[in-house]
């Protein structure tokens, strides 16, 4: 993807130097990632371990449940290097994108975009959502409207999940963004009200879809700028972040009732829709018969 040169984002929070005080992590985050990763099961698990290590003294609950949006943070002194210095500038590149692809597409159908903050944090930071934790990945929170990353995912990208390349580095943050369009559309809203419902999982995976959606659609309209093997790349990453090649890697085997994400399959496939589309209108993952997402 050609980058270098074009236009930065003013609404990027370099917050690499900024650390959070010890004993403000909140579980109300941790509780959210393992359902989403493990269902149910995994969240009786966590439940169990917390007992056990709270018995032995080990765990403080009023410290865990204390912290959360709160948390105090202490500026130190950051050391980065040229190539995460590099990676910041790209990410601020691709989130000024986005700014200007959004605005367009809702001035379209009549509405105004609202932008949303990106957060650059290193290890542990305070979200409206609860601790934002690195091992988590990137992530979106509707409370504070900001998609917060620690840069570090990207070696992981490349590494654990094989997916390497800077467009995949790019789709990453453009579906993080589909959130934020998602909220200021009130569609992430109606989902989450069906929480704790039997069907929750499907509108999960529904509204996923759509940010893999959304994501593709900002590739449409950024196709000038593509190169050899970019859409290749944010395939593979698609391909493997789906619930299914998590799910194999983490667990061994495949349980669809506990899918939030979608498949590869599927999430490639919408990605793909979005990139030959380039409309909001056709983003129906809510319309279609789940079978057929
Ligand atoms: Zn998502």
């Amino acid at each position: 993807m050609e980058w270098k040169g074009r236009r930065q984002s003013t609404n990027v929070d370099d917050a690499r130097g900024r650390k959070m005080a010890a004993g403000t992590a909140s579980i109300g985050m941790i509780i959210q990632v393992v359902l989403r990763m493990f269902g149910a099961k995994g969240l009786l698990a966590l439940a169990a371990v917390g007992l056990i290590g709270w018995q032995m003294g080990l765990i403080d609950p009023a410290a865990l449940l204390g912290g959360g949006g709160s948390g105090q943070v202490t500026e130190v002194e950051y050391q980065s290097t040229p190539e995460e210095e590099e990676l910041l500038q790209f990410v601020t590149v691709v989130l000024a994108d986005t700014e200007d692809i959004w605005t367009r597409e809702f001035q379209r159908v009549g509405k105004q975009y609202q932008v949303p903050e990106l957060v650059v944090f290193r290890s542990k930071y305070p979200t409206a959502c609860g601790t934002g934790d690195a091992r988590m990945g990137p992530f979106y929170c509707p409370a504070d409207r900001k998609v917060y990353i620690d840069l570090s995912f990207y070696d992981s990208l490349e590494r654990e999940f094989s997916a390497p390349g800077d467009f995949a580095q790019a789709y990453v943050i453009a579906h993080e963004v589909g959130h934020h369009v998602q909220t200021l559309l009130g569609i992430s809203e109606q989902v989450s009200a069906k929480r704790g419902q039997p069907d929750y999982n499907e509108y999960s995976v529904r509204l996923e879809l759509q940010a893999d959606y959304l994501a593709g659609l900002w590739a449409h309209h950024n196709k000038q700028y593509l190169q050899r093997g970019d859409i290749e790349e944010a395939m593979q990453a698609a391909n493997q972040i789906g619930d299914d090649a998590i799910q194999s890697r983490t667990q061994g085997k495949i349980s669809p009732h506990a899918f939030t994400h979608g498949t590869s399959e599927q999430r490639m496939r919408w990605f793909n829709r979005g990139l030959e589309s380039g409309r909001i209108e056709d983003a129906d993952t809510f319309e279609q018969p789940y079978s057929s997402l």
